[in-house]
Protein backbone atom coordinates (compact mmCIF):
# COMPACT_ATOMS: atom_id res chain seq x y z
CA UNK A 1 0.00 0.00 0.00
CA UNK A 2 1.14 3.70 -0.47
CA UNK A 3 2.54 5.23 2.43
CA UNK A 4 0.60 7.93 1.36
CA UNK A 5 -2.70 5.67 2.23
CA UNK A 6 -1.61 4.62 5.73
CA UNK A 7 -1.03 8.15 6.60
CA UNK A 8 -4.50 9.01 5.37
CA UNK A 9 -5.83 6.33 7.43
CA UNK A 10 -7.11 6.74 10.93
CA UNK A 11 -4.76 4.69 13.32
CA UNK A 12 -5.86 2.90 16.31
CA UNK A 13 -3.83 4.95 18.29
CA UNK A 14 -5.21 8.04 17.69
CA UNK A 15 -8.64 5.80 18.06
CA UNK A 16 -7.46 5.13 21.97
CA UNK A 17 -6.22 8.90 21.89
CA UNK A 18 -9.63 10.43 21.11
CA UNK A 19 -11.17 8.07 24.30
CA UNK A 20 -9.17 10.03 26.56
CA UNK A 21 -9.36 13.40 24.66
CA UNK A 22 -10.75 14.26 20.78
CA UNK A 23 -9.03 17.64 20.90
CA UNK A 24 -5.55 15.73 21.52
CA UNK A 25 -6.44 13.86 18.33
CA UNK A 26 -6.14 17.19 16.61
CA UNK A 27 -3.10 18.95 18.01
CA UNK A 28 -1.04 15.03 17.53
CA UNK A 29 -2.12 15.11 14.37
CA UNK A 30 -0.72 18.84 13.47
CA UNK A 31 2.21 17.57 14.73
CA UNK A 32 1.92 19.76 17.34
CA UNK A 33 3.47 16.76 19.95
CA UNK A 34 6.09 17.06 22.19
CA UNK A 35 8.61 14.49 22.66
CA UNK A 36 7.88 13.14 25.77
CA UNK A 37 10.21 13.72 28.76
CA UNK A 38 12.17 10.69 29.65
CA UNK A 39 10.94 10.05 33.28
CA UNK A 40 11.93 7.24 35.78
CA UNK A 41 8.17 6.70 35.09
CA UNK A 42 8.00 6.43 31.49
CA UNK A 43 10.90 3.97 31.34
CA UNK A 44 8.76 2.06 33.67
CA UNK A 45 5.77 1.61 31.32
CA UNK A 46 8.72 0.78 28.57
CA UNK A 47 10.46 -1.65 31.12
CA UNK A 48 7.35 -3.40 31.81
CA UNK A 49 6.45 -4.16 28.72
CA UNK A 50 9.55 -5.64 27.19
CA UNK A 51 9.14 -7.52 30.84
CA UNK A 52 5.87 -9.08 29.57
CA UNK A 53 6.87 -9.98 26.51
CA UNK A 54 9.20 -12.11 28.51
CA UNK A 55 6.14 -13.92 30.77
CA UNK A 56 5.81 -16.90 28.18
CA UNK A 57 9.47 -17.83 28.35
CA UNK A 58 9.38 -17.09 32.33
CA UNK A 59 6.66 -19.65 32.74
CA UNK A 60 7.70 -21.83 29.75
CA UNK A 61 10.88 -22.66 32.21
CA UNK A 62 9.08 -23.30 35.61
CA UNK A 63 8.26 -27.72 35.72
CA UNK A 64 6.43 -29.20 37.84
CA UNK A 65 9.34 -29.73 40.11
CA UNK A 66 10.76 -25.90 39.57
CA UNK A 67 8.28 -23.84 40.28
CA UNK A 68 9.72 -20.45 41.20
CA UNK A 69 8.18 -18.06 38.67
CA UNK A 70 9.83 -15.58 40.77
CA UNK A 71 13.21 -16.46 39.94
CA UNK A 72 12.48 -16.82 36.25
CA UNK A 73 11.36 -13.35 36.02
CA UNK A 74 14.11 -12.13 37.97
CA UNK A 75 16.14 -13.75 34.94
CA UNK A 76 14.07 -11.83 32.43
CA UNK A 77 14.89 -8.74 34.52
CA UNK A 78 18.21 -8.96 33.68
CA UNK A 79 17.51 -9.34 30.28
CA UNK A 80 15.36 -6.37 30.01
CA UNK A 81 18.37 -4.04 31.70
CA UNK A 82 20.50 -5.78 28.60
CA UNK A 83 18.41 -5.07 26.07
CA UNK A 84 16.19 -1.67 27.25
CA UNK A 85 19.04 0.86 25.44
CA UNK A 86 19.33 -1.33 22.02
CA UNK A 87 15.78 -1.79 21.59
CA UNK A 88 15.16 2.00 22.59
CA UNK A 89 18.54 3.50 21.54
CA UNK A 90 17.20 6.98 20.26
CA UNK A 91 14.72 7.39 23.18
CA UNK A 92 17.08 6.13 25.93
CA UNK A 93 20.45 8.01 23.87
CA UNK A 94 22.34 10.38 26.60
CA UNK A 95 19.85 8.86 30.07
CA UNK A 96 21.25 9.75 33.35
CA UNK A 97 22.06 6.57 35.00
CA UNK A 98 19.89 7.42 38.11
CA UNK A 99 16.64 7.51 35.78
CA UNK A 100 17.33 4.07 34.77
CA UNK A 101 18.07 2.95 38.01
CA UNK A 102 15.22 4.55 39.95
CA UNK A 103 12.87 3.03 37.06
CA UNK A 104 14.88 -0.46 37.12
CA UNK A 105 14.09 -0.23 41.14
CA UNK A 106 10.53 0.27 40.84
CA UNK A 107 9.69 -2.48 38.13
CA UNK A 108 11.66 -4.79 40.63
CA UNK A 109 9.53 -4.55 43.37
CA UNK A 110 6.48 -5.34 40.97
CA UNK A 111 7.96 -8.85 40.45
CA UNK A 112 6.24 -10.53 43.83
CA UNK A 113 3.06 -9.34 43.18
CA UNK A 114 3.62 -10.26 38.89
CA UNK A 115 4.80 -13.63 40.20
CA UNK A 116 1.37 -14.17 42.60
CA UNK A 117 -0.86 -13.43 39.61
CA UNK A 118 0.48 -15.65 36.86
CA UNK A 119 1.16 -18.60 39.52
CA UNK A 120 -2.69 -18.00 40.17
CA UNK A 121 -3.65 -18.25 36.36
CA UNK A 122 -1.73 -20.99 35.73
CA UNK A 123 -3.21 -22.48 38.69
CA UNK A 124 -6.91 -21.88 37.22
CA UNK A 125 -6.19 -22.25 33.58
CA UNK A 126 -3.39 -24.52 33.31
CA UNK A 127 0.69 -23.73 32.01
CA UNK A 128 -0.12 -24.38 28.47
CA UNK A 129 -3.17 -22.00 28.00
CA UNK A 130 -1.77 -19.03 29.50
CA UNK A 131 1.44 -19.51 27.12
CA UNK A 132 -0.54 -19.87 24.48
CA UNK A 133 -2.80 -16.69 25.25
CA UNK A 134 0.53 -14.54 25.63
CA UNK A 135 3.49 -15.92 23.77
CA UNK A 136 3.55 -13.09 20.65
CA UNK A 137 3.27 -14.67 16.74
CA UNK A 138 4.55 -11.32 15.77
CA UNK A 139 5.31 -8.19 17.84
CA UNK A 140 4.09 -4.85 17.01
CA UNK A 141 2.86 -5.49 13.13
CA UNK A 142 1.57 -3.29 10.90
CA UNK A 143 -2.14 -4.24 10.14
CA UNK A 144 -4.06 -2.31 7.35
CA UNK A 145 -7.27 -2.11 5.96
CA UNK A 146 -8.95 -0.04 2.81
CA UNK A 147 -11.84 -1.56 3.60
CA UNK A 148 -12.16 -0.01 7.38
CA UNK A 149 -10.02 2.91 6.55
CA UNK A 150 -7.50 2.22 9.70
CA UNK A 151 -4.53 1.04 10.24
CA UNK A 152 -3.22 -0.13 13.45
CA UNK A 153 0.02 -1.62 15.02
CA UNK A 154 -0.90 -4.26 18.25
CA UNK A 155 1.40 -4.76 20.90
CA UNK A 156 1.62 -8.63 19.59
CA UNK A 157 -0.92 -10.92 17.71
CA UNK A 158 -1.02 -14.33 19.01
CA UNK A 159 -1.75 -18.01 17.48
CA UNK A 160 -4.83 -19.07 19.87
CA UNK A 161 -6.40 -22.04 18.84
CA UNK A 162 -5.49 -21.91 15.68
CA UNK A 163 -6.55 -18.19 14.58
CA UNK A 164 -4.66 -15.06 15.20
CA UNK A 165 -5.96 -13.32 17.62
CA UNK A 166 -4.88 -9.57 19.60
CA UNK A 167 -2.88 -9.42 22.60
CA UNK A 168 -2.44 -5.14 23.94
CA UNK A 169 0.20 -5.34 26.36
CA UNK A 170 -0.89 -2.58 29.24
CA UNK A 171 1.59 -1.17 31.76
CA UNK A 172 -0.76 1.11 33.52
CA UNK A 173 -2.96 -0.17 36.37
CA UNK A 174 -5.74 -3.25 35.96
CA UNK A 175 -9.47 -3.11 36.47
CA UNK A 176 -10.30 -5.82 39.25
CA UNK A 177 -12.15 -7.44 36.76
CA UNK A 178 -12.40 -7.54 32.80
CA UNK A 179 -10.88 -4.71 31.19
CA UNK A 180 -10.77 -1.08 30.71
CA UNK A 181 -13.24 0.63 28.35
CA UNK A 182 -10.75 1.77 26.11
CA UNK A 183 -8.62 -1.53 26.02
CA UNK A 184 -11.95 -2.86 24.98
CA UNK A 185 -12.56 -0.52 22.06
CA UNK A 186 -8.73 -1.04 21.13
CA UNK A 187 -8.98 -5.04 21.13
CA UNK A 188 -11.45 -4.44 19.05
CA UNK A 189 -10.05 -2.18 16.27
CA UNK A 190 -7.14 -4.84 16.21
CA UNK A 191 -9.62 -7.17 15.92
CA UNK A 192 -11.01 -5.78 12.86
CA UNK A 193 -7.86 -5.29 10.68
CA UNK A 194 -7.16 -8.75 11.92
CA UNK A 195 -10.42 -10.36 10.61
CA UNK A 196 -9.65 -8.27 7.02
CA UNK A 197 -5.93 -9.22 6.85
CA UNK A 198 -6.31 -13.06 7.31
CA UNK A 199 -10.25 -13.41 6.16
CA UNK A 200 -11.21 -14.73 9.43
CA UNK A 201 -12.94 -14.21 11.83
CA UNK A 202 -12.43 -12.77 15.38
CA UNK A 203 -14.15 -13.49 18.49
CA UNK A 204 -12.18 -12.59 21.32
CA UNK A 205 -8.99 -10.84 22.07
CA UNK A 206 -6.40 -10.80 25.26
CA UNK A 207 -5.33 -7.32 27.42
CA UNK A 208 -2.21 -8.18 29.17
CA UNK A 209 -2.02 -5.75 32.53
CA UNK A 210 2.02 -5.84 32.87
CA UNK A 211 2.13 -4.84 36.01
CA UNK A 212 0.16 -7.43 37.51
CA UNK A 213 0.64 -9.99 35.82
CA UNK A 214 -2.82 -10.30 34.88
CA UNK A 215 -4.39 -11.52 31.49
CA UNK A 216 -8.11 -10.90 30.28
CA UNK A 217 -9.82 -12.24 27.90
CA UNK A 218 -12.71 -10.29 25.85
CA UNK A 219 -15.17 -10.85 23.82
CA UNK A 220 -15.63 -8.50 21.16
CA UNK A 221 -19.12 -7.75 20.72
CA UNK A 222 -21.17 -5.95 18.19
CA UNK A 223 -21.38 -2.74 19.75
CA UNK A 224 -17.94 -2.87 20.00
CA UNK A 225 -17.67 -2.58 16.45
CA UNK A 226 -20.07 -0.30 16.26
CA UNK A 227 -18.01 2.16 18.45
CA UNK A 228 -14.97 1.47 16.41
CA UNK A 229 -16.48 2.70 13.16
CA UNK A 230 -18.02 5.46 14.80
CA UNK A 231 -15.03 7.03 16.21
CA UNK A 232 -13.10 6.13 13.64
CA UNK A 233 -15.29 8.45 11.06
CA UNK A 234 -15.30 11.38 14.14
CA UNK A 235 -11.24 11.13 14.19
CA UNK A 236 -11.73 11.00 10.15
CA UNK A 237 -13.60 14.54 10.90
CA UNK A 238 -11.12 15.81 13.34
CA UNK A 239 -8.06 15.03 10.51
CA UNK A 240 -9.79 16.90 8.13
CA UNK A 241 -9.87 20.50 10.23
CA UNK A 242 -12.67 20.65 13.03
CA UNK A 243 -11.46 21.35 16.75
CA UNK A 244 -13.74 19.21 19.09
CA UNK A 245 -14.81 20.92 22.02
CA UNK A 246 -12.21 21.49 24.97
CA UNK A 247 -12.64 18.58 27.13
CA UNK A 248 -11.69 20.15 30.37
CA UNK A 249 -10.42 17.36 32.96
CA UNK A 250 -8.14 16.17 35.13
CA UNK A 251 -6.08 14.82 32.04
CA UNK A 252 -5.80 18.54 30.99
CA UNK A 253 -2.81 18.50 33.96
CA UNK A 254 -0.64 16.15 32.48
CA UNK A 255 -1.66 16.78 28.68
CA UNK A 256 1.50 18.09 26.16
CA UNK A 257 -0.68 20.20 24.59
CA UNK A 258 -2.24 22.74 26.95
CA UNK A 259 -0.11 25.77 25.41
CA UNK A 260 -1.98 25.30 22.26
CA UNK A 261 -5.30 24.30 23.72
CA UNK A 262 -6.60 27.47 24.81
CA UNK A 263 -9.60 28.04 22.79
CA UNK A 264 -13.09 26.13 24.11
CA UNK A 265 -15.43 26.61 20.82
CA UNK A 266 -14.82 24.11 18.48
CA UNK A 267 -14.01 25.28 15.32
CA UNK A 268 -12.71 24.86 11.49
CA UNK A 269 -8.98 25.14 11.48
CA UNK A 270 -8.25 27.04 8.69
CA UNK A 271 -9.81 30.03 11.43
CA UNK A 272 -7.38 29.18 14.41
CA UNK A 273 -4.03 27.67 12.52
S1 LIG B 1 -5.53 20.39 27.50
FE1 LIG B 1 -7.29 19.07 28.06
S2 LIG B 1 -8.87 19.54 26.53
FE2 LIG B 1 -6.92 20.32 25.72
S3 LIG B 1 -6.13 18.67 24.45
FE3 LIG B 1 -5.23 18.41 26.46
S4 LIG B 1 -6.60 17.01 27.55
FE4 LIG B 1 -7.72 17.76 25.76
Amino acid sequence: MPLINLKLHANVSELTLYLKCPRQVYYAYRNHKLAPEITPEYLEHMMLKELSLGYPDAIERTTDEKQNIHDELNIEMERVKAELELIYSTELRDLPLKVLETAENIVSEQIDSIAANLTESIRKHGREEIIQRIRPYRTEPVLHSDKLKMTGIPSAIIQYKERMVPLSIRTGKCPDSGVWGNDRIHIAAIAMLLEDNYEDSVEHGFVQYARHGNIRKVKIRPEDRRQVLKIRKRVDTIKEGILPERKEGPICKYCNFTKFCTTTKSSLASKLF
